[in-house]
């Protein structure tokens, strides 16, 4: 039975929390975070504390939350079998567990092989979300990441080397996708949810437009859907406009215009113009 999953990809820090979460409100839509991540999850870690202590989105530690816990103890009786293996098993109890009309979420982001074997099997749709080149360097800038400390033009090199990679793949494989700012999401919720929904061939529902209560279950993804008080309305991070430092920086940035464009502002008209 085919199944119709949405891929979130993309590079990190990029506003996939608050389109998981706005997603997940959606009362046909289920969001399962970070599947890969979960499906990869070695051995040790399986048996080990993180899921005994870990809560998953729906408020239930995740061995106990009753879309993964059963999952998990299958994973670990099935360590050795492959990605794909898994994936097929995740799916088979997605659908006994919701029914076949439901759209199942992957924010997994980084692009892998095991999507290109999703999308022969299933019906599959990627959104590429990308969050503007400025407003991402100085969130990385402002973050505790110490892969960030190489500076702008580093993390200029980071979003673009990252961004190419996932339309490459895409492409490549005949993924039905399209591109999402965080930007146009953030600044404009209702709008673009009632594109999505529309893309995803179901009807809008206004409990997207306030993510707290998501009906998702995230056991691996941004810490963030822990907060839920900060969730309660879309809200979009502008801190970049009043930093001097990137606004001494920006013409480094030019080079990066029209992929910037085309990717984060497709939407809202943006990606015609020079
Ligand atoms: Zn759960």
């Amino acid at each position: 039975m085919t199944q119709k999953i949405l891929l979130i990809v993309g590079i990190g820090h990029s506003g996939s929390t608050i389109l998981d979460m706005a997603l997940g409100c959606h009362p046909r839509i289920i969001g399962l975070g970070e599947v890969s991540k979960v499906l990869r999850t070695p051995l040790a870690e399986l048996r080990g504390p993180r899921y005994q202590t870990d809560v998953c989105s729906c408020g239930a530690i995740a061995r106990e939350c009753p879309f993964w816990g059963k999952m998990l103890t299958w994973l670990e009786d099935h360590h050795q079998l492959g990605l794909e293996q898994k994936y097929q098993e995740l799916v088979d109890r997605f659908i006994a567990h919701y029914g076949n009309d439901r759209v199942m979420v992957d924010s997994s982001k980084t692009v892998r092989p095991y999507q290109a074997w999703l999308n022969q099997h299933h019906d599959l749709r990627a959104i590429h979300l990308t969050r503007d080149v400025r407003s991402w360097i100085d969130s990385r800038l402002r973050g505790h990441d110490h892969r960030d400390k190489g500076g702008t033009l580093r993390l200029a090199a980071r979003w673009w080397r990252g961004n190419l990679r996932t339309e490459r793949f895409l492409r490549r494989h005949h993924i039905r996708a399209r591109n999402l700012g965080y930007e146009e999401l953030a600044l404009r919720p209702h709008v673009m949810l009632n594109k999505l929904c529309d893309w995803l061939d179901v009807d809008f529902d206004p409990g997207m437009l306030a993510p707290a209560g998501t009906g998702s279950h995230i056991i691996r993804g941004n810490r963030a859907r822990q907060n839920s008080s900060t969730m309660s309305a879309i809200q979009y991070d502008s801190r970049w406009m009043t930093s001097s430092r990137l606004m001494l920086q920006s013409p480094l940035l030019l080079p990066l215009m029209q992929r910037n464009r085309r990717l984060v502002y497709a939407n809202t008209g943006g990606a015609g113009r020079k």
